[in-house]
């Protein structure tokens, strides 16, 4: 039996907890080191960090599996450690893929290891296109639940509180992915991380909402045939399937089923409600540092709404405001990226 080292960065957060039981219930997974943000975790692996750069940490671990569960750009030099170094990137951390993209591919080009998405739309499109090959494939489409706002008109919106904003109707995650579940920031991203991951253009990915959760997400071939993934909304699977990939171990989680009736519905996302949406994608086609803006934008906003500085529509004018102003000049290298960054994170009106 060949033992898998693994590491767990931000071992304290709704990714990390579940990675800690995954990990704990297989022999064939070991931990070797964690690390939180700010929540002491003294005893948890053989290796420990509170806070601060990681690099080290990961050069001390020899790790055969780095999982990247820190929110937002703070997981960034990690991201890139993993790629360069070509040990196996299990990624949730999409805000650093999203922040840091050509420059990413590019590490995992030098570095040669594998890229594993832990989000559950990426790992199940990672499932869907197999060794598939890339002509017979038309578009990737993304579902998302829609949010706790799904259906709401633009003017319901304006005083909404974020506690009604983290009330997520089908999965539970940590504040700031759940604020971006509401704006539908999250699906934006998503479309940004599927570029990267899977180096389709932006118009060959699409946005469904699918409000149970229940498909993952779904591959339209030129046949005209449509795949989809299915299964119960727990992130035990996906993190499961990066954790244990190529052997896809069983997990805790339930079978679906079928015969108590499944009814899969489908709409068009409302863009009108939820610019974040498309502006996102806009950041994306205009490339550069622009999904790097958008994200810094989004962060900064979104802990102000947290913080009841902002209301949750100014979420979304902040980061327009942002990517109005930036230049979105390409970074090449990590210095340059951080600079980008911390420059939009300037420009949003509540920091
Ligand atoms: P969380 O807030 O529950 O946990 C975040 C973790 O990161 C904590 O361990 C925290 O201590 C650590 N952290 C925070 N700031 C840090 C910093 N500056 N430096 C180092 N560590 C820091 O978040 P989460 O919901 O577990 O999400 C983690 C990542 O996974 C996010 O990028 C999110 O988008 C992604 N993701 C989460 C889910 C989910 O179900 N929760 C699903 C898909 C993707
Ligand atoms: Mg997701």
């Amino acid at each position: 039996m060949s033992v898998k080292r693994i590491v767990v960065l931000g071992a304290t957060g709704s990714i990390g907890r579940q990675a800690l039981e995954l990990i704990d219930a297989n022999a064939e997974l070991e931990l070797v080191a964690a690390s939180s943000g700010t929540t002491p975790i003294d005893g948890l692996a053989p290796l420990t960090q509170v806070g601060g750069d990681v690099t080290e940490l990961l050069e001390r671990a020899r790790a055969d599996v780095v999982l990247n569960a820190i929110v937002g750009f703070a997981g960034v030099r990690a991201t890139l450690w993993a790629l360069e170094h070509g040990v196996t990137l299990a990624l949730a951390n999409k805000e650093s893929l999203v922040a840091a993209g050509d420059l990413a591919l590019a590490a995992k080009e030098r570095g040669g290891g594998l890229l594993l998405p832990v989000d559950s739309e990426h790992s199940a499109m990672l499932q869907l296109l197999a060794d598939r090959s890339p002509d017979q494939v038309r578009s990737l489409v993304l579902t998302g639940s829609g949010g706790p706002f799904r259906g709401r008109r633009r003017e319901e919106l304006e005083d909404v509180t974020p506690d009604e904003a983290l009330a997520h109707p089908t999965w539970s995650m940590g504040p700031k992915i759940t604020v971006d579940s509401a704006t539908l920031a999250n699906k934006g991203l998503e479309v940004l991380e599927a570029h990267f991951l899977f180096g389709l253009p932006y118009d060959r990915i699409e946005v469904v909402v699918h409000p149970t959760s229940i498909v993952h997400a779904l591959v339209r071939l030129r046949d005209g045939a449509v795949l989809a993934h299915l299964g119960y909304p727990d992130m035990r699977m996906p993190i499961s399937y990066a954790l244990t990939y190529p052997a896809r171990a069983a997990t805790p989680v339930p079978q679906l089923d079928l015969a108590s009736g499944l009814t899969l519905e489908f709409e068009a996302p409302n863009l009108d409600v939820f610019p974040l949406l498309m502006l996102a994608r806009e950041a994306g086609e205009r490339g550069g540092t622009y999904p790097c803006a958008f994200n810094a934008a989004n962060e900064v906003a979104v802990q102000a709404f947290l913080d009841g500085r902002i209301g949750f529509l100014d979420i979304a004018a902040a980061v327009e405001d942002v990517l109005e102003r930036v230049d979105g000049s390409p970074a090449r290298d990590l210095q340059e990226l951080i600079e980008a960054d911390r420059r939009a994170r300037e420009l949003v009106p509540v920091a």
